[in-house]
């Protein structure tokens, strides 16, 4: 067997020793009479939008033109692009190539996205948590760099820029450092489900240079199109085809392909535009009016579609909105965010809805 690179010898020997599943569709063509995969011959549905779909074939498992289009869309070559069912299936491929149960361990700095831990956890390897500052929520430098430097068999680093649920970007120069402390040892994962919200470069630019940059992009957020469970990791070829050995072998649904397809189109992207004008607006509006309400005690407005407050009792506030129709989210009991609470931005008939709650909200 040839060497490892430096980044196949960051994998589990298990998976450096495996070769992916070779499906039917991955391995041959697709055209022609296909009687390799034992599909039924024609669709039962009549009706055109269905037959478009050829829901009796089972799907390509990276299809081309999605994958051009969004390495379009996310500005990198198409050999950097592996299509996820959502970031949330990156995150555990990520795990599950990269990590040793018992062994390895993962960094994050919290509060964050839950989901880094759920999918550490579940792998069995380790976590350690960096706390960012408790007034400002702002990630430390400092106390990542030290913990990089501390933590032996790291393996994994999430950042995330605007972070959920603090909204804030990381401190410029910072991923440059992280970088260059993780070289040669561990990835470094960039989660930029926000990015279009904020006027902040992606990180994908930078991925040409360093290998063992990692970053998750979706069509969740400002892409208008969290039930279509369809996001993007971005890496280097030899991080991708690790992440592919491991893969379901079809992870995407025929109508989910059809529906980002059509969710990227330069109309959709014209919508997408205004919305995010849209939503822009109605959070500064938010914003000023949480700013002059004598109650809400901190504000961190961030730079994503949602803020984050802190009241007097946070779950309180949650079941006050409950019982008036407007769900919000409570962060009470997480590290650092004791009667926290995030409100998304919605539409303007959303935002109308919640300054009706939080008018009579008595603290
Ligand atoms: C919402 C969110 C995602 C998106 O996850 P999907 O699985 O793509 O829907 C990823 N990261 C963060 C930080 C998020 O808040």
């Amino acid at each position: 067997m040839s060497e490892p690179t430096s980044i196949q010898a960051l994998a589990r020997p298990e998976v450096l020793a495996m070769s992916a599943y070779v499906s039917a569709r991955s391995g041959a063509g697709s055209d022609g009479v296909l009687l390799n995969a034992n599909e039924a011959p024609g669709s039962l549905l009549q009706d055109e939008r269905w037959a478009a779909l050829d829901l009796h074939r089972y799907p390509p498992p990276q299809p081309a033109e999605l994958r051009a289009r969004l390495a379009d869309i996310f500005q990198v070559p198409g050999e950097q692009v592996l299509i996820t069912r959502g970031s949330d299936e990156g995150i555990d491929l990520l795990l599950r190539v990269f990590c040793r149960p018992g062994q390895d361990q993962v960094l994050e700095t919290i509060p964050c996205f839950g989901m880094y831990r759920i999918a550490t956890q579940v792998q069995g390897a380790g976590i350690v948590q960096v706390k960012r500052d408790p007034v400002t929520l702002a990630v430390r430098p400092q106390a990542v760099l030290a913990a990089i430097r501390e933590t032996e068999n790291l393996k994994l680093v999430f950042l995330t820029s605007p972070n959920n649920p603090t909204g804030d970007v990381l401190p410029a120069g910072l991923l440059d450092e992280v970088l260059e402390a993780t070289r040669g040892r561990a990835l470094v994962v960039m989660d930029e489900a926000y990015i279009e919200f904020c006027r902040e470069a992606s990180a994908s630019a930078k991925l040409a240079e360093h290998e063992h940059l990692v970053v998750l992009r979706t069509l969740s957020k400002a892409w208008s199109a969290a039930g279509l469970r369809c996001g993007a990791v971005l890496a280097a070829p030899a991080v991708i085809e690790l992440l592919g050995r491991i893969m379901a072998p079809y992870p995407l649904t025929a109508p989910a392909i059809a529906a980002a397809l059509a969710v990227t189109t330069p109309e959709a992207r014209e919508r997408q535009r205004q919305m995010l004008r849209d939503l822009r607006r109605e959070k500064e509006r938010l914003v000023s009016e949480l700013a002059g309400v004598g109650w809400v005690q901190d504000l961190w407005p961030g730079e994503a579609n949602f803020v984050l407050i802190r009241v007097e009792d946070g779950p309180r506030l949650v079941r006050h909105c409950a019982d008036r129709g407007v769900r919000i989210r409570d962060f009470h009991g997480q590290p650092l965010l004791d009667n926290c609470v995030r409100l998304t931005v919605g539409s303007s008939d959303d935002m109308a809805a919640l300054r009706t709650a939080l008018d009579d909200f008595q603290p």
